[in-house]
């Protein structure tokens, strides 16, 4: 059982690379690159997949909250090529390998449904696109779409916030809050703040490995939907530390450019319908338990 895993040196795939060698399989890395158990994207382009892959998955992707990146056209540019480029070469690569792996896998985001305060999104909900993100959103998921004519099964991940210790948004928020000058990012923090665990996002590609029957797209997100309010709460309780300061919207607009902050002062209601249908089990289900985990007291197992 092989894997080709783009994205491997990631936040995401560095957790999804570990739990794939925990639990047996031979992972090779796509990157831009070279090392050892690596290949590179030219060597995709250039060899195809190799032979013995079982399952191809791709995490790759320019961290679009990047605050010592401007943005500007160069950078928008990265972030839609890091993902819909890399997305396109896998999924091409299969079309054209002989041996075809069983399974395709790869992650989006729950920016392709709108922020509109209460509709809750299942996997069967569309939204058009409406922004820059979620216009990317809708072409990398296209570009992973293999012909009806291949039969390697397909699964896309749409993601919420990954929340974990080691990367991601807790990277960014965990010093403020550890310092007592954490708060909401705006006055109310109303806005939905759709999540998941990075222990579950990994245990979701995992699971859409391993089983036959899961196919589709499945939202990545808790079961646990709550506001960005109720996230700060949880986290600062769970860090025995205070939460009075929000960050005003102006404030994100300032240092990421309205139209990236927008990435952050807005949230979409999202609902793991298929998810949990397709018998996945949630390690953190719910915000305390994640916060638990987050928390610089817990010691894992
Ligand atoms: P990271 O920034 O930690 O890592 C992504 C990997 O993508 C990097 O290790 C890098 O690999 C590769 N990469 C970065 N820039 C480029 C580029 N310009 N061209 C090709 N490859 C590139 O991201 P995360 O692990 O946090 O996220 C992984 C994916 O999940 C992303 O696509 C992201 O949009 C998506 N996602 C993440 C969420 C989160 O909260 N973290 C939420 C929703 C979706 P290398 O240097 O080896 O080439």
């Amino acid at each position: 059982m092989k894997v080709l895993l783009g994205g491997g040196t990631g936040f995401v795939g560095k957790h999804l690379r570990k739990l794939l060698v925990d639990n047996g399989y031979k992972v090779t890395v796509v990157s831009r690159q070279p090392g050892p158990d690596r290949l590179t994207w030219k060597d995709i382009s250039r060899d195809g997949i190799p032979e013995d892959v079982t399952a191809v998955v791709n995490v790759a992707g320019e961290n679009i909250l990047n605050p010592l990146k401007r943005w500007n056209e160069s950078f928008k540019q990265a972030v839609r090529s890091s993902r819909i480029d890399t997305t396109k070469l896998l999924a091409d690569a299969i079309v054209n390998a002989t041996n075809k792996p069983n399974v395709f896998a790869t992650i989006s985001g729950v920016a392709i449904y709108m922020p509109i305060h209460k509709y809750g999104y299942r996997e069967v909900d569309t939204s058009p696109p409406y922004d820059f993100l979620s216009d990317l959103t809708h072409d990398w998921e296209i570009a992973a779409k293999l012909p009806e004519s291949v039969k390697t099964r397909q699964v896309v991940v749409r993601s919420g916030v990954v929340l974990g210790r080691d990367g991601g948004m807790i990277r960014q928020i965990y010093y403020p809050f550890f310092f007592n000058v954490g708060g909401t990012i705006t006055l109310s923090g109303a806005q939905w703040f759709p999540w998941i665990h990075v222990d579950d996002i990994t245990g979701i590609f995992l699971h859409a490995i391993k089983n036959d029957n899961v196919t589709g797209v499945l939202n990545g997100v808790a079961p646990d939907a709550i506001t960005n309010y109720e996230f700060t709460k949880a986290f600062a309780k769970e860090m025995w530390r205070l939460s009075h300061l929000p960050i005003p919207g102006f404030v994100m607009k300032g240092l990421y450019g309205s139209e990236r902050a927008k990435i952050i002062l807005q949230g979409q209601r999202v609902i793991p319908e298929r998810t949990v249908k397709s018998g996945y089990e949630y390690k953190y289900p719910d915000i305390i338990s994640a916060c638990q985990n987050l928390a610089p007291f817990f010691e894992p197992k």
